[in-house]
């Protein structure tokens, strides 16, 4: 298991196949076999270079991943993983926020990126109180979820159903999932959320999902990091 952000995870469950199986599966094309590893990591190397990418739908894994809603929703997007969510209609919230102990500051050139500026503390007016500094921001925010999931447990004393209550919960919450990935959509999403356009906290659980499918299919990653 490899920590992600400071309550998250990501655990291997499984894996199937190897580098071998995508090899394998390329040379049933003409109905080869395995000619040694040597050759057999030449043709990896071959595939993934020149995009054959289907041999790579042959080989899976499986990853448990803990991770905040907002982080949720990017990884969300990617359709060719499979994917089974902890459900807040069935299980009540616990206090499981992720709770940042650096703020970035909004980028003034690129809309969609936060920079870390070392001379620069945030400040804030909240419900009456003034937060300055980092701790004390993070200070603010987790107060501000406790409230959030009492208001939560508020609405389902009051009989309101788990499935509406749940509309209260801040973002920053954790959730968990199962997600399945072949290993061409997963080298996808890898180069798409291991980059630095993608928000730092995403880049975080692809950097751990590399470090692991790595360790399964290392020819693979070799190709990925060489081509
Ligand atoms: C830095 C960054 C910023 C982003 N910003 C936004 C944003 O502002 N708003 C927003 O909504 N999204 C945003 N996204 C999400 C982005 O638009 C994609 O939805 C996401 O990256 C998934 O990519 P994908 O479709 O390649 O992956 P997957 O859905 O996993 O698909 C993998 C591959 O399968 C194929 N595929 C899957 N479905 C189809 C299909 N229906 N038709 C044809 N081919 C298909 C494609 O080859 C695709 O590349 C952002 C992503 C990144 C990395």
């Amino acid at each position: 298991m490899i920590k992600a952000l400071d309550k998250g995870f990501v655990e291997y469950i499984d894996h199937m196949g190897s580098d071998q199986r995508i090899v394998e599966s390329a040379r049933v094309s003409y109905n080869g076999h395995s000619k040694g590893d040597e050759k057999d990591k030449k043709l990896l190397f071959y595939l993934y270079k020149n995009h054959h990418s289907s041999p790579f739908e042959m080989a899976k894994i499986t990853f448990k991943i803990k991770m905040p809603l907002f982080v949720a929703a990017q990884h969300n997007r990617h359709r060719m993983q499979n994917l089974n969510y902890q459900s807040f209609r069935y299980t009540e919230p616990e206090e499981d926020f992720y709770i940042p102990e650096k703020w970035r500051k909004q980028s003034s050139d690129n809309k969609q990126v936060s920079d870390i500026v070392e001379d620069w503390e945030p400040k804030m007016k909240f419900s009456g109180f003034n937060f300055k500094g980092h701790k004390d921001v993070s200070d603010g925010l987790n107060f501000f979820c406790k409230e959030c999931v009492d208001t939560y447990h508020s609405m389902v004393e009051s009989g309101i159903g788990r499935e509406m209550a749940r509309m209260v919960l801040p973002q920053n919450l954790y959730t968990t999932c199962y997600s399945t990935w072949d290993l061409n959509n997963l080298i996808k999403y890898l180069k798409l959320r291991d980059h630095s356009h993608a928000q730092w906290e995403i880049q975080q659980y692809a950097k751990a999902m590399k470090e692991i499918a790595a360790e399964k299919f290392p020819w693979t990653f070799e190709a990925v990091g060489k081509f």
